[in-house]
């Protein structure tokens, strides 16, 4: 009774919670609105709402989900994009529905197409809606419902004192399924289960029946004899009264009979309806989506991840289907009657959250996994869409890479007398359903190597086999699923991948990943920092011993359940020591260090300055401190930091260090790491008339003890000009004393902090001398200032490019900062030629702005000879309308489109200068600079003549010979839609390079240039 009582009460709770938790706004901040539609009646038939995509929409790398907002949307209407029906379930939440948008979907420069339609055009009962069209974090493409659920569904259930009496051995499964309906004909569950406790008088299963779909017309013992039972619909208990008292290690067996259509409310999965019917390219699907506790909604079990069992399946389905689930496939029989039984068997145990059905007309692409020591093999493949095979045939290899590097890395795969597959289903998310994954569409791809293939595949081992005991330390499954995506890309594609994989993760640090909001599925909290975790811990205990533990840790706790003092403990087995402090910091405990650190160098010694600036204890861990010398070679030290504010002395012999960097490969979870001084900007590099070079540069001198100023002729090794005892905080300019004629040379400079910590380098910047030093001279200007997170715009070298082709040509130059000509430092009156790179800015940056325009018209008006390059100027100028004026009378071009339609390869057109030229540009290429996103399409105007064509309806250059329209003299210009320095190979550089010279009335031996400007015509 007193048992009774308090279940009752944790169950009133449990409700009080359930109806108090308000509704989970989603907020729009951050994100991009493609499109917005007020609220507007839609009752029936079919509505459509047309929308342009703004330019600035990446649509080619982010996810789109469209919200419909509006009362009672249950019966949801059919959502169609560009005249394509939208195939993925929508979520259903109090306020509206959300879908999903398939990539590929939207159209960048054509009109897109919203269509609502009310099923079989009946009535919808509905009060005024409305439409946004936004963009998903990366995170949320996969965790679509997770984030997107207004209602807190992820609270363990209340279980009733009783399961804890038992043990659940084995359930058996005969289910029916038709594919008109998400309804259940007939099925009958048998479970068997082991007392536990002194005595046992009623077995409790969970069988959730709030909607009253579900009817049990029978509950019956081994013998077949009748059970008393009760279903409570508020608490989704099952009672059923066993026929005597069983006592202790006594085996019980009840079957329950049932039918009808299972509760679809989305309270028990991650996913909405736990047994869910859709279609796919018209044809229908069923499938069971049911973590964490959906598994009740469609069959009687006790529900929770603690408790494993073996399953025999017995699945009925309409002949003409595929039905895939758990286990080995004992056989398939046509029962003649237009259905087909398929009877699979799991014996290895498996939590109830991971039992799956998935039933549709599906193309089975396999083959065949061999164990790592040779003796067994066992079926791998992947049950896909018919219309995804194009795109999907090829997934076995990822697939079966991915299983031997897991097999090696934490043993042999755990259910290799069985299978693995995937079988696509009707949610654009994966999930780890033993031995037969759930797979998104089209997301094996490509080749099976897709982040989601990988993910599911670890989860076998971690998830799985080995399954946290409770949701609180979910970290313990997704932690390692998605450490083991980076492990995949280490091992496939390079280290530096997989240290870019890490560092791209968004990484919430509190609260800590072990305790109630770990239940929620939060990606970047219990997905990505308990990946993070494991790298750190990876670093702590280096390779081998992580990896040993890993797997130790797997037989240990293979096909049972764990906490993660479990997982510590096996750790500190090969770590040798309690690593408490390690756990009590990453897993309990919550927050990051922010690091402030430097070096000097005394005689032979290092000495690393590390202080923690974070409020609280100090964060302990080992920190890479690596070293290199002037030629490269680096050496790594390991330093224990465990104190707020630690030096360490490091005895490098006779290696003189150069460069020393902290935590290079960023292994620690960390706020900030910080030296104390700016990092100074160049501005420019000139012959000094002298046959040197003088350098200027620019820096606020905070906490500034001086420079370092380094040199090449090669861009690859680098000398040191001038150090801080003679560039000290306040020097702003050096000369360099004369220098070999004809010969190119670069300059970079960074500071050095008053406690001794080096910056990272500023722009390259070069300059040449020519043969006779008062020859007329180019000069090259850098105007590329943005930042972003391809890091093309700082710190970057791309005028050194322009200045390598310059060289080749054989003509002296200099190089400056387009500030340097904006303040007047460096007048481009005194040059022969100007050659502008600009990049890929954009409006925000200005490509050109009110004073360059004036600077660069006069020089025009007079004569100059002007090589301009940049993605995004027409864009700025011409589309932005921010120099219309100046972009069509001096850079003689009309902008035609923000992009090139997709080519990267561009070709001279006849009677220009680039006459039977064709050079690619952009894409990747190791030799091509860096990615350009939006290579301007543009045409000559204003006596321009188009030069340069990417395919004959977009155009990528211009050229002009004439006098510009105050001028007084012919004037010469040659402009580029996309930036110079993404041109490859280099020798395609030079030859452009050369031609634009050349028309600019150069001769490649220099003193025969035409010191006077070009004659009138
Ligand atoms: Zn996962």
């Amino acid at each position: 009774m007193r048992a009774f009582l308090s279940a009752f009460f944790i169950m009133m709770m449990f409700l009080i919670i359930l109806s108090t938790s308000a509704a989970r706004e989603i907020s729009m901040e951050g994100r991009t609105i493609l499109f917005e539609q007020e609220p507007t009646l839609f009752k029936k038939g079919r509505a459509a709402f047309a929308f342009d995509i703004p330019k600035e929409a990446d649509i080619a790398q982010t996810a789109y989900a469209v919200f419909i907002k509006g009362k009672e949307l249950k019966d949801a209407p059919e959502l169609f994009l560009n005249g394509q029906r939208v195939d993925m379930e929508p979520l259903c939440r109090r306020d509206g529905m959300i879908y999903a948008l398939p990539y590929g979907g939207l159209k960048l420069y054509e009109k897109n197409t919203l269509e609502l339609a009310t099923p079989d055009n009946s009535d919808l009962r509905s009060s005024p809606i409305s439409l946004t069209v936004f963009s998903l974090f990366d995170y949320e493409e996969t965790h679509f419902v997770r984030v997107f659920a207004d209602v807190d569904i992820f609270a363990q259930p209340a279980k009733h004192p009783d399961q804890d009496k038992y043990d659940v051995l084995h359930y058996d499964l005969a289910i029916e399924i038709i594919t008109t309906a998400a309804r259940i004909p007939a099925a009958v569950l048998t479970a068997q289960g082991e007392v536990t406790a002194d005595e046992l008088t009623q077995v409790v299963l969970d069988f959730k029946n709030t909607n009253g779909g579900l009817t049990i017309s029978k509950v019956t013992d081994d013998l077949g004899k009748s059970l008393a039972f009760t279903h409570n619909t508020a608490s989704s208990w099952l009672i059923i009264t066993l026929p005597r008292t069983y006592i202790k290690s006594e085996i019980w067996t009840v079957s329950v009979y049932y039918s009808g259509t299972p509760d679809s409310t989305a309270l028990q999965s991650t996913f909405g309806a736990p047994f869910r019917r859709s279609t796919h390219d018209s044809t229908p699907i069923i499938y069971t989506f049911s973590q964490p506790y959906g598994a009740r909604n469609w069959w009687p079990c006790k529900d929770v991840p603690e408790d494993k069992a073996t399953i025999d399946l017995h699945i009925t389905a309409p002949s003409q289907y595929t039905v895939v689930s758990n286990g080995k496939l004992l056989n398939s029989q046509d029962l003649g009657n237009g259905k087909k039984i398929w009877n699979y068997s799991e014996t290895y145990p498996v939590v109830t959250y991971l039992v799956s059905i998935c039933c549709t007309n599906y193309v089975y692409s396999g083959g065949t996994y061999t164990t790592q020591d040779g003796s067994k093999t066992m079926p791998v493949g992947h049950y896909l869409f018919p219309e995804n095979t194009a795109i999907e045939q090829n997934a076995l290899k990822g697939t079966l890479e991915a299983l031997n590097l897991f097999a090696e890395l934490y043993g042999e795969y755990p259910f290799i007398n069985e299978k693995y597959v995937t079988a696509t289903h009707g949610i654009n998310s994966g999930m780890e359903h033993q031995t037969c994954t759930s797979m998104g569409p089209k997301n094996t791809s490509p080749e099976g190597r897709g982040r989601q293939n990988i993910h599911e595949l670890a989860h076998q081992w971690f998830g799985d086999c080995v399954t946290c005991q409770h949701y609180d330390h979910l970290w313990l499954n997704e932690g390692f699923a998605t450490y083991s995506e980076a492990l995949f890309i280490e091992r496939y594609t390079s280290k530096e991948a997989f240290h870019n994989y890490v560092n791209s993760w968004t990484i919430e640090d509190s609260p800590a990943i072990v305790g109630p909001e770990a239940d929620r599925f939060r990606d970047a909290l219990v997905y990505k920092k308990g990946a993070m975790v494991l790298h750190m811990l990876r670093h702590v205990l280096g390779d081998k011993k992580f990896f040993d533990a890993a797997k130790a840790y797997h037989a240990k706790y293979a096909y049972s359940t764990v906490l993660t003092p479990q997982l510590q403990a096996e750790y500190e087995v090969f770590y040798g020591a309690s690593l408490d402090w390690f756990f009590n910091q990453w897993v309990y405990g919550t927050g990051r260090p922010s690091y402030v650190w430097g070096w000097t160098t005394q005689g032979n010694t290092l000495k690393v300055t590390i202080t923690q600036n974070q409020v609280g204890n100090p964060f302990i861990m080992p920190v890479d401190i690596q070293v290199s010398d002037i030629k490269g070679r680096s050496k790594t030290f390991v330093v224990l930091n465990n104190q707020k504010t630690q030096t360490f002395d490091i005895e490098l012999g006779d290696f003189v260090p150069f460069l020393v960097q902290f935590d290079p490969e960023n292994w620690i979870l960390k706020k900030s790491v910080t030296t104390t001084a700016p990092t100074p900007t160049l501005l420019s590099v000139e012959a000094d008339g002298k046959g040197g070079a003088k350098i200027k540069w620019q820096s606020s001198g905070d906490n500034t003890s001086g420079f370092q100023l380094v040199m090449s002729d090669n861009l690859t090794t680098w000398t040191l000009v001038a150090n801080k005892d003679v560039l000290g905080a306040a020097i702003k300019e050096y000369t360099v004393p004369a220098l070999p004629v004809q010969k190119a040379f670069y300059f970079r400079i960074r500071a050095i902090s008053s406690t001794g910590e080096l910056t990272s380098f500023s722009d390259t910047y070069g300059f040449r001398t020519g043969a006779s030093l008062n020859a007329p001279k180019i000069l090259i200007v850098d105007g590329y200032d943005r930042w972003d997170t391809q890091g093309r715009g700082v710190n970057h070298a791309w005028a050194a490019t322009h200045g390598q082709a310059v060289h080749e040509f054989g003509a002296p130059f200099d190089t400056c900062a387009n500030e340097a000509i904006i303040s007047g430092d460096i007048l481009p009156s005194s040059y022969a030629a100007l050659i502008w790179g600009s990049g890929e800015e954009s409006t925000v940056e200005s490509t050109f702005n009110v004073q360059e325009q004036a600077i660069i018209r006069n020089y025009l008006n007079n004569a100059g000879r002007f090589f301009v390059t940049g993605a995004e100027i027409g864009w700025d100028l011409d589309y932005k309308a921010n120099g219309v004026e100046f972009y069509n009378n001096y850079l003689k071009a009309d902008y035609v489109a923000d992009d090139s339609n997709g080519a990267f390869t561009v070709t001279g057109l006849a009677n220009t200068i680039f006459d039977g030229m064709s050079f690619g540009f952009n894409n990747g290429h190791p030799d091509s600079g860096y990615e350009v996103l939006y290579p301007d399409s543009i045409k000559a105007v204003q006596g321009g003549v188009t030069c340069l064509k990417y395919s004959d309806t977009y155009m990528a250059g211009v050229q002009f010979a004439g006098v510009f329209p105050s001028g007084i003299k012919e004037g010469r210009l040659v402009y580029f839609g996309f930036p110079f320095e993404t041109i490859y190979p280099s020798t395609a550089r030079n030859e452009v390079m050369a031609r634009v010279l050349k028309f600019f009335g150069f001769e490649s031996d220099y003193s025969v240039f035409p010191k006077s400007g070009f004659a009138l015509h």
